[in-house]
């Protein structure tokens, strides 16, 4: 799924194609990736126009002259690209395409998804902009704010830096990145981590996002993540996927490890020797 770095990629390549362009005719190929129904998603697109291309977190929604905002999850194999609307015949589209917005300036959107986590959505409230936590690129960013919530926190500080309303932006890969770079073994409690690692931890949030978006974001070996120009991310983590490689920092094998059980089951990938329990 793209974290941060990847949505902000794909937010700032689409804004200079997308904004004050209107919506002439949206199409979605099955109600399974539109929010609410085909028809309202329809409804309340068309005939709008694009006021903004905006990110908070992994989240990338863009506000519609109307109030209402049209919000695209990528889930996992989801992509966004910007192609000549020379002709639309909805039965040539190919299988993977799940959705289509005509623009006035003679392009489409096209959403594709091969395996349909993703969705397209249409909402009046933004709630994930009330609960979220702060944004680490953010001017107001408080660092030191965070690290006093995390000395409170009695969970594996992995699992803490994940929970989106603590900081916004952070998942599998730029979590495990910041453990690493921070040297703390992404199992520990986060409230026995002293406060100076923690320090460290949270320091390093912003230079790896704007590392990483410096370099389009990260894709994996799965080819998951492109961006609008169907390029992939060449932010390559030193820890995320690299299970049997030599530690860049030591030269021991990165090991992985799985936190919590069932659905809600994470991997992470460390260092045996930097990041000690
Ligand atoms: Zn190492």
């Amino acid at each position: 799924m793209p974290e941060l770095p990847e949505a902000e990629t794909v937010r700032a390549q689409l804004e200079p194609q997308l904004v004050g362009e209107r919506i002439l005719y949206s199409w979605a190929r099955t109600a399974r990736i539109t929010a609410p129904s085909i028809d309202e998603f329809s409804a309340r697109t068309q005939n709008q126009t694009i006021v903004a291309a905006k990110r908070r977190g992994k989240q990338i929604y863009f506000p519609l002259q109307s109030g209402d905002s049209l919000l695209v999850h990528l889930g996992m194999t989801g992509r966004l690209h910007v192609e000549d609307d020379a002709q639309f015949e909805s039965d040539a589209l190919h299988r993977h395409i799940q959705g289509v917005l005509r623009l006035s300036n003679g392009k489409r959107l096209v959403f594709t998804d091969p395996r349909t986590f993703g969705k397209l959505g249409v909402t009046r409230e933004l709630d994930f902009l009330k609960k979220m936590g702060p944004e680490p690129l953010g001017d107001d960013f408080d660092a030191e704010k965070i690290v006093q919530k995390l000395a409170k926190k009695n969970v594996r500080i992995k699992a803490a830096i994940l929970d989106q309303n603590l900081v916004a932006g952070l998942g599998n890969i730029y979590a495990d990145e910041v453990c690493f770079l921070a040297r703390i073994h992404p199992e520990t409690l986060a409230s026995q981590i002293p406060i100076e690692k923690l320090r460290e931890l949270v320091g390093t949030m912003r230079p790896t996002l704007e590392r990483a978006i410096a370099a389009r974001g990260a894709t994996l070996k799965d080819g998951g993540y492109q961006d609008t120009f169907g390029q992939f991310g060449e932010f390559i983590p030193q820890i995320y996927g690299r299970k049997g490689e030599g530690c860049d920092n030591c030269g021991a094998l990165i090991e992985r490890g799985v936190l919590g059980a069932g659905k809600t089951a994470r991997s992470y990938h460390f260092c045996p020797n930097c990041q000690k329990k």
